[in-house]
């Protein structure tokens, strides 16, 4: 059985209890726009089905992102892929999963290590004693690094740390709102805030139990799960869970419906990353936020890469500073890539083109 282990524990534990402690900027933030909420008695998942038996838990849009779920039922379990940003929700999820079927989650797999994917591991650990946490051993790593980036166990002190600051914020906002359907948005926020807050002080994160290093094949209660290595993307510890039979692949943030987030990525291995990925015989796709998406979906946000690639090498070869950079790329890729990369409130084109150049600028041209 998987120790439950307290937060100041896993750092005591890994010694980096006093690790440096930043103020968290917003854009540090993998998948988070706070400004944007729906009203919190909204559920926070959908669960659509996939195929015989798998499902996506579609993660609605709250003032602190959830990750879409992939739930796979076997005979002899569930097997559920990446846990969202805190426990409650992972209940939230679990609660609809035992409307599909009574049988224990017996597996958890986390795609990267992000804290919107993974910390509400300890939820399932709660609920089913002798759960089985599996990752990459990158992402392992990850988790208790300090420096990994945004998400494991030292970075939710940097949450914690941040939210008194967010909540000063989101008040002060409500005063000077208005609008009543803007201030109402604003307070659901707050609400959503406060409570996000006392789930952070209390957590007890679950870790990895169990890893990776090269593609696995699990045998689950008569259905075969792949759990795919095929190199750095979004982060350098991806795993794209891919069921053969059924033909769909999980793929964590490695491939979403919105536009990626590059802070922790590898922008050009992440190309050929997809490339592999395109190799595999699949038709659906649970993405780590959006909807459902056919293959297709590939091709287009790995076009959306590797036109962004270019266009920054081309543009700093011609001698353009970064702002100008950040403008004129983002101009010359809209008609390709706006109205795709902007179906949600979150994650929209114009919100993240401008840190996508300068990613690409730093880690492919300066490779800083
Ligand atoms: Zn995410
Ligand atoms: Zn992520």
């Amino acid at each position: 059985m998987t120790p439950l282990w307290t937060r100041r524990q896993v750092l005591t534990q890994l010694g980096i209890a006093a690790a440096a402690v930043h103020t968290l900027d917003p854009h540090e933030l993998c998948c988070a726009v706070p400004a944007y909420a729906q009203t919190a008695d909204k559920e926070l998942f959908e669960l659509k089905k996939v195929g015989d038996g798998v499902y996506a838990a579609i993660a609605a849009t709250r003032y602190k992102v959830n990750c879409n779920a992939a739930v796979i039922v076997t005979n002899d379990g569930v097997v559920v892929v990446d846990s969202h940003s805190k426990p409650s929700a992972a209940r939230a999820l679990y609660a609809e999963i035992q409307g599909i079927t009574k049988q224990p989650v017996r597996k958890v797999i986390n795609t990267h290590f992000h804290w919107d994917h993974w910390q509400g591991n300890e939820a399932y650990a709660a609920a089913s004693p002798g759960l089985e946490i599996i990752a990459s051993e990158r992402t392992r790593e990850n988790l208790t690094r300090p420096d990994a980036g945004v998400g494991g166990v030292p970075y939710i002190q940097k949450q914690i740390d941040a939210m008194p600051g967010d909540i000063d914020k989101l008040k002060a906002d409500i005063q000077k709102a208005s609008d009543p359907k803007k201030k109402a948005a604003l307070e659901s926020n707050l609400q959503q805030a406060e409570a996000f807050y006392q789930e952070l002080k209390q957590m007890r994160p679950a870790l990895p139990t169990r890893t990776v290093s090269t593609t696995a094949t699990l045998q689950e209660g008569g259905r075969e799960i792949q759990l795919q290595v095929l190199g750095r993307a979004h982060t350098n510890g991806d795993l794209f869970i891919y069921l053969p039979k059924e033909k769909i692949v999980a793929t964590g943030d490695a491939l979403i419906d919105w536009m990626p987030f590059l802070n922790d990525g590898y922008p050009e291995d992440w190309v050929q990353t997809l490339t592999a990925l395109e190799q595999l015989d699949f038709n659906q796709i649970i993405p780590g936020h959006g909807e459902v998406r056919p293959k297709s979906q590939l091709v287009f946000f790995r076009g959306y890469l590797s036109d962004l690639i270019a266009a920054v090498k081309k543009a700093s070869a011609d001698g353009a500073t970064l702002d100008e950079m950040k403008t004129k790329i983002g101009d010359q890729l809209a008609p390709k890539y706006e109205a795709g990369m902007s179906k949600y409130p979150l994650g929209q084109y114009r919100d993240r083109v401008g840190l996508n150049v300068e990613m690409v600028y730093q880690k492919v041209v300066k490779k800083s």
